[in-house]
């Protein structure tokens, strides 16, 4: 096997980011996983990248808007390398406006304008019919920010795109590697994480998910409720998700997804016939900061962290792995000291 400058543990988006940003800038990288590429919680239906509201600045949403902000074009080159689709588009959003809830989208709405600097917009706009959700005051919250794309695609894109650049994808490593390895282990680095540490850094939360047959590609994904639902490039539809503290079986479904898929019946009519296609379960990595972790490994001299993206780890992945490809390629450190993983310890 030939020689690598930075081997990374776990194919996930996070690993394969790192890899990707690495590999784009010269660097020799091998990705390794027993799993496979997309083992864990990122070969999944879901994909929203969807932002924050926008209120209550601080360092993770400025983070993570550069983040949503970088993924058009940063997926285009992962596309233009693999020759696959990784599913993304700049859809927009639809929420319900509640009752009682315009002043505050209103404010949201100025926030935004200020926040988001021009690039994305928060508004509210008179309820549409077709693939919209039922809202009570005949009003919709709209942003431009959010986009979509599908996880396990875009994980096989980037798997493609790295192996285009020459980097290899493999089960095992053959022996260890005396440069830079990253850990992008997902929720059983966070598990593993803890065992080295006094307590809890981070834990495991599943989530479960049912992807439809329907065809809705150009239209805004819908959030309500708490629900996502995603209309995805290949004409299906995903909804999601659950959020489990305990379980025994990281990848088994039950009867939450019915009622996931009761509820989205319930609020978009659109979807009252559309038919299930499968249904999907994963586990989450969160930190204890419940944001990234991005930086030196704490017990590993020479090694690195990526992990903890949580619900947000697709639409974090981008600026995640160019902002650690910085850090080790070229000693330049911006992490925002939140994500470093002493602020988990
Ligand atoms: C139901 C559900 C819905 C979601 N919806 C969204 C969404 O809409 N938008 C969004 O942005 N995010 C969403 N997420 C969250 C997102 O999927 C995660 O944040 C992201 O996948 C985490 O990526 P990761 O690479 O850190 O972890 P993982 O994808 O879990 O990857 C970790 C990898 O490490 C491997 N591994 C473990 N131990 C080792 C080892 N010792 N050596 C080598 N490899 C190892 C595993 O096999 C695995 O492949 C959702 C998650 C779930 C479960």
């Amino acid at each position: 096997m030939a020689t690598v400058d930075l081997e990374v543990r776990g194919a996930g988006v996070f690993g394969l980011s790192v890899a990707w940003a690495c590999a784009r800038r010269g660097a020799r990288v091998r990705v390794v996983d027993p799993g496979g590429v997309g083992a864990g919680a990122s070969g999944g239906i879901v994909g929203a990248l969807a932002p924050h509201v926008p209120e209550q600045w601080n360092p993770k949403k400025a983070f993570q808007l550069e983040s949503l902000l970088l993924a058009g074009g940063w997926w285009q080159a992962v596309e233009a390398a693999s020759g696959l689709s990784p599913g993304y588009g700049r859809t927009g959003r639809l929420q319900p406006l509640v009752a009682g809830g315009e002043a505050l989208a209103m404010a949201r709405a100025e926030n935004a304008a200020t926040l988001w600097q021009g690039r994305a917009v928060w508004e509210v706009v008179e309820a549409t019919t077709g693939f919209a959700p039922l809202t009570p005051t005949g009003k919709l919250i709209r942003d431009t920010l959010s986009a979509r794309l599908h996880p396990a695609h875009a994980c096989a894109a980037l798997a493609a795109a790295i192996r285009a650049h020459g980097g290899q994808i493999v089960p095992t490593a053959e022996s260890p590697h005396k440069g830079p390895v990253v850990w992008a282990t997902g929720w059983q680095g966070l598990k593993a994480l803890t065992r080295q540490h006094s307590r809890m850094v981070g834990a495991g939360i599943k989530g479960q998910a049912v992807l439809l047959d329907f065809d809705a590609r150009d239209q805004p994904q819908l959030f309500v409720d708490g629900l996502h639902v995603i209309p995805h490039a290949d004409g299906t539809t995903a909804i999601g998700s659950t959020t489990e503290r305990e379980f025994d079986d990281p990848t088994g479904t039950d009867a939450q997804c019915d009622a996931l898929l009761a509820a989205a019946r319930a609020h978009v009519p659109a979807l009252a016939e559309a038919r299930e296609l499968r249904r999907w379960a994963g586990v989450r990595p969160r930190a204890r900061t419940r944001a990234p972790m991005l930086g030196a490994h704490p017990f590993r001299t020479g090694h690195f962290v990526a992990n903890g993206g949580f619900k947000i780890g697709f639409g974090m992945a981008p600026l995640c792995a160019e902002t650690l490809a910085d850090l080790i390629l070229d000693g330049r450190d911006a992490i925002p000291d939140a994500f470093r993983p002493e602020a988990s310890l």
